[in-house]
């Protein structure tokens, strides 16, 4: 059972594809060696040690003590140098490496195996008297800081009392003889901490070390970094003992990091910095400030070459850009690590793109390059990092929408509206938004709430829309009386400013620079190849490719989400089409009417506005297809609440206020979600989906005339029997037959249903046989398979992911196990009746980039979600296919 694995000259047993194994630094030390690059030889303990260390009391097997024996045996020989040795002894340095880069979180001691015989061994044979000192005071710190736990802060207070003394301010202006008193408070400090004299055995401070690297898997910082990062199932890190080079021996030599291209932008520069007379992370660790890679040119032009050919054959070889660490000892080139660069989300576009222009990887490899988070960041306004650094937060709440936004406060959705139409920018600040808000929320650039979750109304809408909001800032203290805001006991009124930033939940005074983004350039260009991606994809039902359309509700966003790429709608919800105040009078008429003949006077004035917002949104989206959703929610969520509004409607429908009450009443259920709703308003009020399957037609004749190609796709939602459906749609057939031979047009329709209750997934053969096609509708589905009620999920869901009882939240991430296998039953089940049925989904999961690979891999044909999404669908779904 092989547990060390040897890089060097003799032999190099690892190599990239061993990362899970060797960790990514000691499989990339096994890769450079390979092809020939400077690596000073050394070995790797693997990550199966590093699990049996913590299953066996932190102990190690005699097996592991040998393979670790016989491969130190093996360096010395190769290096022709002894741990220890008096007169020319070998130094190794002692670092972690998991198979995931966790850069800075765990630990690594540099100089290991210095004494107080090898460090005069060292001065003699090398003549450098300081470079020794300097090495053996670097390695006590080191040591004392990573494995004894001596505090970092004593070390330095002891090399300030030196630097004091002899009246210097730099570390390299101490000579060796300064060094060497240092060394000696450095003794005293790791006494005094630890109670015992420094270890002068080299053998018991290479176990030590390993120890120490093999611990720091588990320490605070470690824990937290996997846990922001979704790090999971690794069993622990790699050690690597490598032989040591030194960039401290002296002015010719040195050390840096560098990068093949700048990792903030892309550019295809070299990027790095370095210092000379210096070692390890003096470099990041701001003692000095390190110079621009490119004076190294100028310094040591041989250096500087040897360098890019080495980072161009590694980039070559990785294929991608690649972060480096370097040491210079008295002008001799080593490289100490290399690793795929981390990015932002504006480098990795660019990075990909170059690449295949390039010709080093193919579009699909590029597709695979940027994650859906890259890509985020790039489709919202930010701060202008340059201003970032200078602000100072006044709250934080949670980060509901991404994006940032600034503007001046206002505090009702109406003064939003009035603010918007003066081309004023404002700030909705509210203590949680409502159903009536939806547009002054529309007007204003950016939602502030002081209550509310991840899925309270305001980020829901918020998200869907595309504006940036901090949603639950407690630290802001509403009046909306007053019209004030208190934070931190600062009182900020109506037209003061502020800047909000729902990508991290900041809130900031004043108006910051903001940064807006374009699909343009390299962006687009890596977008198209995702679309090429996709379009490849075998599917089963009407057509080959997998689709990405949108959720909108108006021309507005249908225009924008055409912008980002959509093919099509998935959902237009009729109902968000009344939030207009014209409509919902009329709409509220039509609700509490008490008659069939009332109800269809109502219809008449709806039908007129109906046509005209069918008509824009054909015509938004000319030639591409638009799934219509018959009237959903329940008929009391349009209904007025206060005496004023109440009154007002009497009025206008010429009743009394009392017996317009008394309607209200009849019309509240004690479980509206679950009530009357869906198509259990067609079935019951048939004129209500009639008008609106005639305005959708009236509209698509008149488009299809104007010359608009108009592919309309009637569906009927919250089907749980199959014979609503095959009611719903005969009914819906004989009005559609009406109004193609009144007006003569030739249309191309579609009925289909949602796939929205668990009956209908469950007989999905049966709906299927009244369905064109399905479009699972996930939230709802989600809803009712867990029996958690959307709107309340804020209570618990929270402390269940907590808990661990959930990974995630159900309507945010699909549940796979168990609502997917829904989906699956219900593709599997509708194409067993229809072969050619088209599948999609159109819940909030169809834009989150885990779901969309599940929907990949169920056979749907279509994912929708909203505008901003889709450009992440695009990426998400060419994911899934490659
Ligand atoms: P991290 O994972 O935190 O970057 P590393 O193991 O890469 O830690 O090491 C920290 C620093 O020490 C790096 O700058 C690295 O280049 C340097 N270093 C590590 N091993 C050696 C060595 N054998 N010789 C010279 N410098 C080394
Ligand atoms: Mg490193
Ligand atoms: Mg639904």
């Amino acid at each position: 059972n092989k547990l060390v694995y040897f890089f060097g000259k003799t032999v190099t047993e690892g190599n990239a594809s061993m990362k899970s194994l060797l960790g990514g630094k000691g499989a990339n030390l096994c890769e450079m060696t390979s092809l020939g690059v400077p690596v000073p030889p050394g070995f790797t303990i693997s990550t199966e040690v590093c699990k049996q260390y913590y299953e066996n009391n932190r102990t190690y097997s005699d097996e592991i003590k040998k393979q670790v024996a016989d491969n130190l045996a093996k360096l010395e020989a190769e290096m022709g140098k002894k741990l220890g040795d008096a007169n020319d002894p070998l130094l190794v340095s002692v670092r972690s490496g998991a198979a995931v880069s966790m850069p800075g979180m765990m630990d690594t001691v540099l100089n290991l195996g210095l004494n107080l015989k090898a460090v005069e061994g060292i001065a003699k044979n090398t003549g450098n008297v300081r470079f020794a000192w300097d090495s053996y005071r670097r390695f006590i710190q080191m040591f004392g800081d990573v494995v004894a736990g001596c505090e970092h802060h004593d070390f330095e207070e002891a090399l300030d009392s030196v630097k004091r003394e002899k009246g210097v301010e730099q570390d390299l202006e101490l000579d060796a003889e300064d060094l060497k008193v240092v060394v000696e408070r450095y003794m005293e400090v790791y006494k005094k901490s630890t109670g015992k004299d420094f270890p002068q055995d080299p053998v018991e401070q290479l176990w030590a070390g390993i120890d120490a690297v093999f611990s720091s898997w588990n320490n605070d910082r470690a824990i937290k970094y996997r846990e922001i990062n979704k790090i999971e199932g690794l069993i622990g890190t790699a050690v690597n003992v490598q032989s040591m080079v030194y960039g401290n021996y002296g002015d010719t030599s040195g050390t840096g990091v560098c990068f093949s291209r700048d990792p903030s932008t892309g550019e295809n520069y070299f990027y790095g910095e370095y210092l000379m007379n210096a070692q390890g992370e003096d470099v990041v660790a701001g003692i000095r400030t390190p110079l621009k890679l490119s004076a190294l040119e100028d310094q040591n032009p041989v250096i500087y070459k040897q360098l890019v050919d080495i980072k161009d054959k590694l980039e070559k070889h990785y294929k991608d850009m690649q972060d480096l660490e370097f040491t210079i000892q008295e002008g001799k080139l080593f490289l100490l690590q290399t690793r795929n660069g981390k990015r932002t989300g504006n480098a990795a576009v660019n990075i990909a793109v170059d690449l295949v222009n390039e010709g080093m990887i193919s579009k699909e490899e590029a597709v695979m390059r940027v994650t859906p988070d890259q890509l985020d960041q790039l489709l919202h306004p930010m701060i202008d990092p340059a201003y970032e650094k200078d602000l100072v937060s006044i709250a934080k709440g949670l980060n509901a929408s991404p994006g940032a936004a600034a503007g001046t406060i206002v505090f009702t959705a109406e003064d939003a509206e009035a603010a918007k139409a003066k081309g004023e920018k404002v700030i909705l600040v509210r203590k949680e938004t409502s159903p009536e808000d939806i547009g002054g929320m529309n007007a204003a650039e950016g939602i502030l709430t002081a209550t509310g979750g991840m899925t309270s109304h305001a980020a829901v809408v918020a998200r869907g829309m595309g504006r940036p909001c901090v949603a639950g800032c407690k630290a802001v203290v509403i009046s909306t009386k007053e019209k004030t805001a208190t934070i931190e006991g600062k009182v900020y009124k109506e037209g003061d400013s502020l800047t909000i930033n729902g990508t991290d939940g900041n809130v900031y005074e004043g108006m910051a620079k903001l940064i807006v983004p374009e699909l343009s350039g390299n962006l687009n260009t890596f977008l198209t190849w995702a679309d090429e991606v996709r379009a490849g994809a075998k599917r089963a039902g009407v057509k080959d490719g997998f689709g990405v359309r949108t959720n909108a509700d108006l021309p507005e966003d249908a225009r924008k989400a055409r912008e980002f790429g959509a093919e099509g709608i998935g959902l237009c919800r009729t109902e968000h089409m009344f939030f207009d105040e014209a409509k919902l009078e009329a709409f509220r008429v039509m609700i509490v009417s008490d008659t069939v003949e009332e109800r269809k006077e109502a219809l008449k004035e709806i039908l007129k506005l109906q046509i005209e917002d069918f008509e824009g949104i054909f015509e938004a989206m000319d030639g591409l297809p638009v799934t219509v959703r018959l009237l959903d929610p329940p008929l009391h969520e349009f209904v007025p609440h206060t005496d004023a509004e109440i009154n007002a409607l009497a009025a206008k429908m010429n009743m009394d206020s009392k017996a317009l009450k008394s309607r209200l009443e009849g019309l509240n259920e004690a479980n509206p979600m679950l009530g009357h709703r869906g198509c259990r308003l067609g079935v019951t009020y048939p004129e209500i989906y009639d008008m609106q399957v005639e305005a959708i037609m009236t509209a698509a004749a008149t488009q299809t005339k104007k010359g608009i190609k108009v592919l309309p796709e009637i569906m009927i939602p919250l089907v749980g029997k199959f014979e609503e459906l095959k009611m719903l749609r005969e009914n819906a057939q004989v009005v559609i037959d009406r109004i193609l031979s009144e007006t003569g047009a030739k249309v191309e329709y579609m009925i289909g249903t949602m796939i929205e209750i668990p009956r209908a997934a469950l007989t999905a053969d049966e709906v299927a046989q009244y369905a064109d096609f399905f479009s699972f509708g996930t939230n709802d589905l989600t809803q009712m398979t867990f029996g958690y009620s959307r709107d309340d999920v804020g209570s618990f869901v929270p402390e269940y992911i907590n808990k661990k009882v959930l990974k995630d939240d159900p309507f945010q991430v699909l549940d796979q196990d168990g609502v997917g296998q829904l989906v699956n039953m219900g593709v599997e089940k509708g194409r067993k009746t229809k072969p050619e049925l088209k599948t999609s989904i159109c819940g909030e999961h169809g834009g989150e980039p885990s779901s969309i690979d599940f929907c990949y891999r169920a056979g749907l044909n279509v994912v929708s979600c909203s505008p901003y999404r889709v450009p992440i669908a695009r990426l998400a779904a060419a994911q899934a296919v490659v």
